[in-house]
C-alpha cells in the first residue's frame, strides 16, 4: 500500500512540474506595447498594418510606420476566422502580409493536446497500477495450489547417519529405506515390495526430523520436505491440491523421498472434530491416501512422515500399503545421551575434566534436543563470563537451568521465607533419602530457580523404562515431604507446596485410572485420554465409566494422597535431628550436592 502511495506522490509531483513549466510559457510575453484585438481591428481598418506574424496565440504586428506591437488572440481560433468575425473585409486581409509561424503551430498543437493527454496518461497509469495489483493477487492465487515443498539442496545436505547418535534400531530400519532407493532392482528382482510409507514416531526432540534429513543425505536422491501444517491454509481445498502438486513433482524426479513432517497436523482422525476446519484436513488426508495408493511397484517414491502424536493419527494412514512401516524413536538412554552430547560437544571447547558420561547420568528423560540445548546453554554462560573454555561446573549448572529455569539469585527471600523453604526442601530430601524405593537425592537447594523458591533433585540410580507400584507410592510420599515438613515445624503450610500437590494428585489419578494398579478399581483404565504414551498435552477426556465409579476414583485418589502424607509425616517426625542438620546446612550454604548430603546423613 505504501508503495502505491509513493508512486502516486511521484506522479503528482511530475504533473505539478509540467503545469509549472507550462504556466511559464503562458505568461512569457515581451514587454513591447501590447494592444487589444479591438485596437488591432481598428488599425487594420485604417490600413495602418503592414504585417502580422502569428505565433501561437501571440500576434506580432508590424505597422506601416515600422512600429512593433503585439496582441493576443484566443488559442485555437485561426486569425482569419477572428478577422472575419470582426467583419474585416477580404481586401483588407489580402492587403496585409500574414505569416503563420511554424513553431507557433506546433506550440499550439501541444497546448491543445496536453490538456487531454495528461489526464489520459494519468488514467492509463492508474489502470496499469490496478491491473498489476490484481495480477499480483492472481499470481499468488495461482501458486496457492503448489506444494511449496522444499527440495533439499544436496550440497548443503551433508547430514548422514553419523550425525545422529543412538537410535540404533531406527537407523537400521531407515538404512533399509536408503538401500531401496539406491538399488531398487535388487529388491524388485526377488519380488519384494518396496515400502511406500515410513512413519517416524517419537517424543518431541528425539531427532525425527534429523533422521529424515540423514536419510536424504545418505540416499543422495532428491528429498521433498514439507510440514503438515503447510498443507492447511486459509483457503479450503488448497491442501489437497498441494498434495497433488507435491506428488506430481516427486514422480518426475523419482526415485526420491517425500518427507512430511508433523503429519498429525493433517493426519488426525477424520471426523474427530478437533480444532475446527477439519473438512480441509480430511480432504488433504484423503488426497495423501489417494496418491499413496496410486503408486505402482515401479514408483520409487518413499514417503517419510514424522509425528509425536501417533495416537491421534487416522487409522487409514497406518493400514498396510501406506505407512505400514513404523519406526519408533525412544528417548535416549544413558549411553545414547553420552553419544548425543559427544556430537554436540564437537564444536565446543570443553574443559578436560568434563565427563560427558556424568552429564548423561544426570539427565534422565532428556531428549536429543534438550541435550543440544543444554550444551548450548553452557556455551552461552561461558561466553557471557568471558571465558574461553566450558567448565564442568557450567555444564552441570546448565542441566538445572534446562530442567528448572535459570537461577534467580536476586530473588531474595526474607529470613522467615528462607527458613520455611529450607524446611520444605529438607523434607523432600529426607523422605527421599529414607524411603527404599525413592530415587536418591542428587542436589538440594534453596536458590530460587524458575518459579520454584527452592528445589530438590533426585535421580534414579539407573535409567528406568518401567516403574512399579512401590516406586509410585514412595515418590508420592517424597512429593508431600515439603508439605509435611511445613506442617510439622510451622503448624501451617504456605503456597510453596501447591506445585507438589498438583503433581501428587496427577500421579495418584494415573495410578488409578491409567495404570490399573489400584486394588479396589482393578486392572482397567478409566476415561479415554487422547495421549499419555507420547508426551502430548491432554486435550479432552471421554468418560467411559459411571458416576459411581467417578466417586470411587476420587475416593481412591484421596486415599493415596492421605497415605503418602502419613508416610512423609512419620518419616520426618522420626528423624527430626537429621532434618535439623539438613536445614542448618541449607541455610549456611544454600546448596547441598549429593556427596555432601550422603555424608551428612551417614
Ligand atoms: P523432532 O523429533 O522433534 O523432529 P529434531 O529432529 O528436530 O526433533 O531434533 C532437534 C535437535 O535435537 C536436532 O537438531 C539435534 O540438534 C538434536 N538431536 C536430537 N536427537 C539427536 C540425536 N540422536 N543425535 C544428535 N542430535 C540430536
Ligand atoms: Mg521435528
Ligand atoms: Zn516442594
Amino acid at each position: 500500500m505504501k508503495e502505491i502511495i509513493k508512486k502516486f506522490a511521484i506522479f503528482f509531483l511530475f504533473l505539478a512540474i509540467i503545469a509549472f513549466i507550462f504556466s511559464f510559457f503562458g505568461t512569457d510575453s515581451e514587454e513591447s506595447n501590447e494592444i487589444s484585438i479591438a485596437t488591432l481591428i481598428q488599425e487594420i481598418n485604417s490600413d495602418e498594418v503592414a504585417k502580422i506574424e502569428v505565433q501561437g496565440n501571440v500576434l506580432d504586428i508590424t505597422l506601416k510606420n515600422e512600429e512593433h506591437q503585439t496582441s493576443k488572440k484566443e488559442t485555437g481560433e485561426p486569425l482569419s476566422d477572428l478577422l472575419k468575425n470582426y467583419d474585416v473585409s477580404a481586401e483588407k486581409i489580402a492587403a496585409m502580409d500574414i505569416n503563420v509561424g511554424e513553431e507557433a503551430n506546433s506550440g499550439m498543437l501541444w497546448t491543445t493536446i496536453l490538456p487531454f493527454l495528461i489526464p489520459g496518461l494519468f488514467i492509463i497509469a492508474l489502470i496499469w497500477f490496478m491491473m498489476r495489483q490484481v495480477q499480483g493477487v492472481n499470481n499468488r492465487a495461482m501458486t496457492f495450489g503448489q506444494s511449496g515443498a522444499k527440495v533439499a539442496d544436496r550440497q548443503k545436505q551433508k547430514f548422514t547417519f553419523n550425525d545422529v547418535a543412538g537410535a540404533k534400531e531406527a537407523k537400521e530400519d531407515l538404512f533399509e529405506i536408503v538401500e531401496f532407493l539406491k538399488h531398487p532392482q535388487k529388491f524388485i528382482a526377488i519380488g519384494a515390495k518396496i515400502p511406500k510409507g515410513v512413519l517416524l514416531l517419537g517424543a518431541p526432540g528425539t531427532g525425527k526430523t534429523l533422521l529424515a534429513r540423514a536419510v536424504s543425505g545418505e540416499a543422495k536422491g532428491p528429498f521433498f520436505h514439507i510440514s503438515g501444517s503447510e498443507f492447511v491454509e486459509m483457503f479450503v481445498g488448497v491442501g489437497a491440491s498441494r498434495v497433488r502438486d507435491l506428488f506430481k513433482k516427486a514422480k518426475k524426479s523419482a526415485p526420491c523421498i517425500i518427507f512430511i513432517d508433523e503429519i498429525d497436523a493433517v493426519g488426525r482422525q477424520r471426523g474427530a472434530g478437533l480444532g475446527g476446519s477439519h473438512d480441509e484436513r480430511e480432504q488433504t488426508l484423503n488426497q495423501i491416501l489417494v496418491e499413496m495408493d496410486g503408486f505402482d511397484n515401479q514408483t520409487n517414491i518413499i514417503v517419510l512422515a514424522a509425528t509425536n502424536r501417533p495416537d491421534v493419527l487416522d487409522p487409514a494412514l497406518l493400514r498396510p500399503g501406506r505407512f505400514d512401516r513404523q519406526v519408533v524413536i525412544d528417548l535416549p538412554d544413558m549411553k545414547d545421551r553420552a553419544a548425543i552430547l559427544g556430537i554436540h560437544a564437537k564444536d565446543k571447547p570443553l574443559a578436560k575434566n568434563v565427563d560427558l558420561k556424568v552429564v548423561a547420568q544426570r539427565t534422565p528423560g532428556f531428549s536429543g534436543a534438550d541435550l543440544a540445548n543444554l550444551l548450548n546453554e553452557a556455551a552461552i554462560m561461558t561466553a557471557r563470563d568471558n571465558k574461553k573454555i566450558i567448565e564442568e561446573e557450567t555444564v552441570l549448572n546448565a542441566i538445572e537451568r534446562v530442567l528448572l529455569g535459570r537461577e534467580r539469585k536476586s530473588h531474595i527471600l526474607s529470613e522467615k521465607e528462607k527458613k520455611i523453604t529450607a524446611y520444605h526442601e529438607a523434607g523432600h530430601a529426607l523422605v527421599a533419602h529414607m524411603l527404599p524405593n525413592a530415587d536418591p537425592v542428587h542436589k538440594v537447594s534453596i536458590i530460587a530457580r524458575g518459579r520454584a523458591a527452592g528445589y530438590t533433585i533426585s535421580l534414579p540410580r539407573e535409567d528406568k523404562k518401567m516403574q512399579s507400584y512401590s516406586d509410585f507410592i514412595d515418590s508420592m510420599a517424597v512429593l508431600l515431604g515439603g508439605y509435611a515438613a511445613e506442617k510439622i515445624f510451622f503448624g501451617e503450610v504456605t503456597t510453596g507446596a501447591s506445585n507438589d500437590l498438583k503433581k501428587i494428585t496427577n500421579l495418584a489419578r494415573q495410578i488409578v485410572t491409567q495404570f490399573g494398579m489400584d486394588e479396589k478399581l482393578g486392572p482397567r483404565t478409566f476415561g479415554q485420554k487422547e495421549e499419555m504414551v507420547f508426551l502430548g498435552k491432554e486435550i479432552h477426556e471421554r468418560r467411559d465409566y459411571s458416576e459411581k465409579t467417578a466417586e470411587a476414583i476420587d475416593q481412591e485418589i484421596s486415599n493415596y494422597v492421605g497415605q503418602a502424607l502419613k508416610t512423609a509425616t512419620k518419616t520426618i517426625s522420626e528423624e527430626k535431628d537429621k532434618m535439623e542438620k539438613i536445614v542448618q546446612m541449607l541455610i549456611d550454604k544454600e546448596t547441598i550436592e549429593k556427596e555432601a548430603f550422603e555424608k551428612l546423613m551417614s
